[in-house]
């Protein structure tokens, strides 16, 4: 049965090309009926942090992300976290070394330095040179009277190492591209080169689906694997698939700290966890030629890894927004108007609690809907209804008030005082006859409108708006407009 694992290191922000990497193991583990094994990669003390490691949780349950193994859930094979396994990765070097898997390197840092550049310069290549593959007993021993602390070494086969990767077919790496790599540092610290695979061989894992970043430690760890079956600690050799890079703004790799892949400033922002994922999983995937928007279980009834394009996706923040919209406008309107309230309350609101209207929020949430691209324009389109008069924004003043733009609201007043209020279609045919009276049409009547009620230029169906507010204030801000 397939078993697939998403491990992030709790370094920094959760970012998207991380979420990416989740939800295509997630939906591959959800296809197959198979077991998603969630893993903390913590065994570097200097970048990792507690921090970092709740909202790692945090934001995977955000997301609507379930797994079978790992934090909160437990497992066969626990503890999930690498910080608790090291007895393990020890006992794996200690196998490797006596094997002769992996052999203790004297190199100094200055040394290999060195020699790398001398390699450079004379068009060799430049990995490591393999120098203490093969040390006398008398060389140990003066490298350990200069008080040298050696790291460990994984031996590479001399061989040429294929796979078939499941994204981009078959890869060959030459034993020149592939030098000895470290396992573990001088100071007994296990490396990422050994706890990854160690801990995928251990927890069974059939599948590695991981970033295009990491396919050149792909070699080194098939190799790894091949020592590790021959110790009786592997089974197999997973299958590798590499999921394509993300380009950001001006075709650059979208990086961690581009502040656009931050998860929180899309929560931040109301995006939908759902719309979010179904843009991210365009990145690289397509449900169809004329389909864009689906649910996640569309996704996953149709995830197949075959179908993940090897090229490099763009990232387009506004196709990502209009997909987040149409998932808004997909939503049951009870949880559209659930959704929003973190947005219709401190910090992100500026009217006073007190002044929240939860009639007028159920009247004017369902107009509300049709709109937004994310649930946080919530706020500047509802603020009309809850602030004591409407924001004041000279630019949207400016663009709306035109000479005559008076005489206009003087005659929309009154045709508005005389309609109907229970129907925002009579508040129409009032704006609209007060324009007929100045020779503008409806869309150039209804600017100042707008402008003299909202403060904004734009907003949610002006008539809808005004019938929501009620007549009095409404006419009150007119009046005031024209003071
Ligand atoms: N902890 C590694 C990372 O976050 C995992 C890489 C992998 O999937 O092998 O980059």
């Amino acid at each position: 049965s397939v078993r697939v694992r998403f491990c992030p290191s709790p370094t920094g922000n959760p970012h998207v090309g991380l979420v990416r990497t989740a939800l295509f193991n997630w939906a591959f583990a959800k296809h197959h009926q198979g077991t998603l094994v969630f893993r903390i990669e913590d065994t570097d003390a200097a970048r990792d942090s507690e921090e970092s490691y709740t909202q790692l949780l945090d934001s995977m349950r955000w997301l609507g992300f379930d797994w079978d193994e790992g934090p909160e859930v437990g497992g066969p094979h626990a503890p999930y976290r690498q910080s608790q396994r090291m007895d393990l990765y020890k006992d794996v070097a200690a196998k490797l070394l006596d094997a002769g898997h992996a052999y203790r390197c004297y190199c100094s840092q200055e040394e290999l330095d060195t020699r790398r550049e001398a390699a450079r310069a004379a068009g060799r290549p430049s990995g490591y040179d393999g120098h203490c593959r093969e040390l006398t007993d008398a060389q140990v021993a003066e490298y350990k009277a200069q008080g040298r602390e050696p790291i460990v070494r994984f031996r590479m086969p001399d061989e040429t190492i294929t796979f078939t990767d499941l994204v981009r077919g078959e890869l060959t790496f030459t034993p020149e591209n592939v030098p000895d790599y470290g396992i573990v540092r001088a100071n007994g610290a296990p490396l990422y080169t050994l706890v990854n695979p160690v801990d995928d061989a251990l927890m069974e894992i059939t599948h590695v689906l991981r970033g295009e970043d990491l396919l050149s430690s792909t070699p080194r760890q098939i190799a790894l694997y091949k020592a590790l079956i021959e110790l009786g600690i592997a089974q197999q050799i997973p299958s590798f698939g590499h999921l394509p890079y993300v380009m950001g703004e001006g075709n650059k790799k979208l990086s961690k700290r581009d502040p656009q892949s931050s998860l929180n400033l899309y929560r931040e922002r109301g995006f939908l966890p759902e719309g979010l994922l179904n843009y991210l999983s365009l990145l690289g995937w397509s449900l169809s030629a004329d389909q864009d928007v689906f649910t996640m279980d569309e996704m996953i009834a149709a995830f197949d890894i075959a179908d993940v394009n090897p090229n490099p996706a763009r990232f387009d923040l506004k196709k990502c927004e209009a997909i987040n919209g149409d998932h808004i406008r997909m939503l049951d309107v009870k949880d559209f108007t659930e959704r929003c309230r973190p947005w219709l309350q401190a910090p992100f609101a500026p009217w006073a609690p007190e002044a929240f209207d939860e009639a007028k929020w159920q009247a004017v949430a369902p107009h509300a809907q049709t709109r937004l691209k994310v649930l946080s324009e919530i706020t500047d389109n509802v603020d009309f209804l809850f602030l004591p008069e409407p924001v004041e924004d000279e630019a949207s003043w400016a663009k709306a008030m035109k000479e005559g733009s008076d005489a206009l609201l003087r005659t929309a007043r009154e045709k508005l005082e005389a309609a109907d209020w229970t129907s925002a279609e009579s508040l129409k045919e009032a704006v609209l006859a007060a324009g007929e009276a100045h020779g503008l049409k409806l869309g150039k009547a209804q600017a100042p409108v707008r402008v003299a009620v909202t403060g904004r230029t734009v907003g949610l169906p002006l008539f809808e708006s005004l019938e929501i507010l009620g007549k009095e204030k409404t006419l009150a801000r007119i009046d005031a407009a024209l003071a």
